[in-house]
Parts: C-alpha cells; structure tokens; sequence
C-alpha cells in the first residue's frame, strides 16, 4: 500500500526540543519551564504550534498542550497509573478489563503530548509489538471468544502505517470472535493530514471483515477546530465508519456549561456523535486540571438542560486502582441507596414497592 508522505512529513518536524518551541513562538522559555519538559517533555506538530502562537499564552490550546509549573509541584499528589491499567494486561500489549472488549496498545507515541494525558508517565517508551508477542496477544483473544471487540489505542493508534494497521486487523479479522474494531484517536483534529487516502482505504476495505469499525475522535474544546481538521472529519463522518467523540472534562479548559455547549455544538455540526465526557483522572502531573466530581456533575447537568438526550455525552468517571469506568453521575454502584438525581440536580427520594425488596 502506497502512503502519503504529507502526514509522516508533518509528524516526524513537529516540535520535540522546548527551546526550539519558544524560539519559534517567541516566548520567555524559564529554567523552571525547561525543567517540567525534561520530565514531561512536549510534542507539537508546527500547524498547531502556529495556532497556539496565534491564540497567545493563556489560550486554551497554550495550557492544554505546552508544560507549566504544576505538572512538577509536589503537592499535587497524583498517580502513575491512575486507571489501574497494568492490573489488567493480560496479554502483550492487550488489557482485558470488561469482558466482551480488550483494549489492544500497539504504540505508546501521540501526534502531541497533552499534558493532562491519563498516560503522560509511560508516553513514548516503544512503537513496536514484536511477532512473538503477537502471536501471544492473538492466542490470548482465540482462548477468550468472549471478547468481541478490540479498543486500538495507546499512545494514539493512528501512529501506526497503514501497512501496520493492515497487518493487525487482518490478524484479528481471522479470529471468528472478534466483531468490532474500534480506534481512539487524537489525529483527525491535531495532525488531520493522518486521515489520508491510504486510511480512507484500508477502513473501507475492511468494513465488510468486521460489524462495525468506530473512530472516537479525542477533542477537548471548540478553539482546536479549523477548517483543515473539519475538512479530514468530513472525509471520515462520509465514510462507513462510526464517528464518536471522547473528551476530557479539564479544570481551566473546559470546566464550564457554555464551553461544552460549544464543543457539543461543535460535534453536532460535524455529524460526530457524542459518546464520553470523562472526568479528570487523578494522574501524577496533572493533578491541576483536576476538579471536584461535585462541580463535574453540576456542569453535566446544565449541560442536560441545554441539549437533547441523543446529543448527550455519557458523564463518566475511572475508579482509580483499576475498579472501570461508572457513570460520573451515579452516587452508588449496583445497591440503590433510595435516592436518585432530579433534572435540577437534587438528590430525591424513590420509595420502590416491597416485592422488588
Ligand atoms: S493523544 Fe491521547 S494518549 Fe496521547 S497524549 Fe494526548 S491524551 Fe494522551
């Protein structure tokens, strides 16, 4: 398969060097900045390095994607794993953590390091899975059939050639069990140049090899839209694919009704349909884009007024140490306390009769 250069060209000159990135925005780079990115470091591609000298230092793009103080402030006690993934590998790169879906990691690198990243303490480690190792994933799957779809993520999936990705679906084509593919990526609005031809292609080809094949497009607020990336997400909401939207709730980003009602919009227009809000996880060095899952639901819920319940995403929030993902909304787990959430955000009392009892 033939693949453009355009989006490897873009790629491989983004900005990995912080001095380099502030010279070109022209911008005091402080010893204190310097050290963050030893430890954290960035990765910009340079259209959106542009955007962001554009927009200026305290733009939503600035603090979403270049390194600040807090990311290395001690009282800011978070995890390194803060969603329990090592608990559930089970094979390599394959976390088996809700029965019928495993999430397949075959790249730990992104088009962009965002620095309230989830996995920002194990980014850019490798980007191969060796033969062997496949063979293990794929024993793994063909001994649990209860698995029926695979979660390509990472690091960002799209990272992958198209001659890799073509390699893994084939493999996992051949595993009567597996029914749905399934990709979350950042690339169609951070590097969209990824979204070419060749993709365009190997999704269409195997469309009939699986029931669905699904891309969650990962875009936290409506300032990280242009018309290039609207352009690419044109191109994948026309295809066969299902296109879903995953976002991050960020104190400082997106931590307000109006800002998702914009973003929402936003999807709506571009025929993504809405599918995770998910609440901060408690990751080491962005414990500042933390916020309260009081003020998390009180957001959520003016957001319910304003919007109809198809264009509604699902608030949802990971137990640290690996418990899953729950809805953010719900106060309890399986046990009903006897109280539900009203529309006006009151906790109110259900008597339920005594035969359910
Ligand atoms: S693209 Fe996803 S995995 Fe990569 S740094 Fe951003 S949030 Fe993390």
């Amino acid at each position: 398969m033939v693949e453009s250069q355009s989006w490897t060209n873009s790629f491989s000159t983004s900005f990995k060097n912080i001095h380099e990135l502030y010279r070109f925005l022209d911008w005091e780079l402080t010893p204190a900045l310097e050290k963050v990115a030893k430890t954290y470091p960035v990765f910009i591609p340079r259209r959106l390095a542009e955007k962001i000298k554009v927009q200026g230092p305290q733009s939503v793009l600035a603090r979403e994607f270049l390194p600040i103080e807090s990311e290395l402030d001690p009282d800011f006690k978070g995890l390194e794993d803060p969603i329990g993934d090592k608990t559930y590998h089970k094979a390599p790169q394959l976390i088996h953590r809700y029965e019928s879906r495993a999430l397949f990691t075959p790249t730990t690198i992104c088009p962009v390091h965002c620095r309230y990243c989830f996995r920002k303490n194990e980014l850019n480690v490798a980007d191969e899975i060796f033969q062997q190792d496949f063979v293990e994933t794929i024993a793994y799957l063909k001994a649990h059939p209860e698995v029926s779809e695979i979660i390509f993520t990472g690091g960002d999936p799209l990272t992958l050639s198209n001659d890799k990705l073509e390699k893994y679906l084939t493999a996992f084509s051949e595993v009567s069990s597996i029914k749905d593919i399934r990709f979350h990526s950042r690339y169609p609005v951070i590097l969209p140049e990824r979204i070419d031809d060749g993709f365009l292609a190997l999704m269409e080809k195997f469309k009939s090899r699986f029931r669905t094949i699904t891309l969650a497009i990962h875009a936290n607020h409506v300032d990280e839209f242009d018309e290039i990336n609207r352009q690419a997400i044109k191109k994948l909401t026309s295809s066969s694919m299902q296109i879903l939207s995953q976002t991050v709730l960020l104190k400082g980003i997106n931590d307000s009704t109006e800002v998702l009602l914009n973003l929402y919009q936003e999807f709506i227009s571009l025929k993504i349909r809405p599918y995770y809000l998910h609440h901060p996880d408690q990751v080491k060095g962005g414990m500042h884009f933390y916020l309260p899952l009081r003020q998390g639901r009180e957001i959520y819920h003016g957001l319910r007024k304003l919007i109809p319940g198809w264009a509604l995403p699902h608030y949802v929030i990971d137990i640290p140490g690996g418990h899953g993902k729950i809805s953010a909304m719900n106060p309890e787990s399986t046990t009903f306390s006897g109280q539900l959430i009203s529309k006006d955000g009151e906790l109110v009392s259900i008597q339920e009769p005594d035969f359910f009892i």
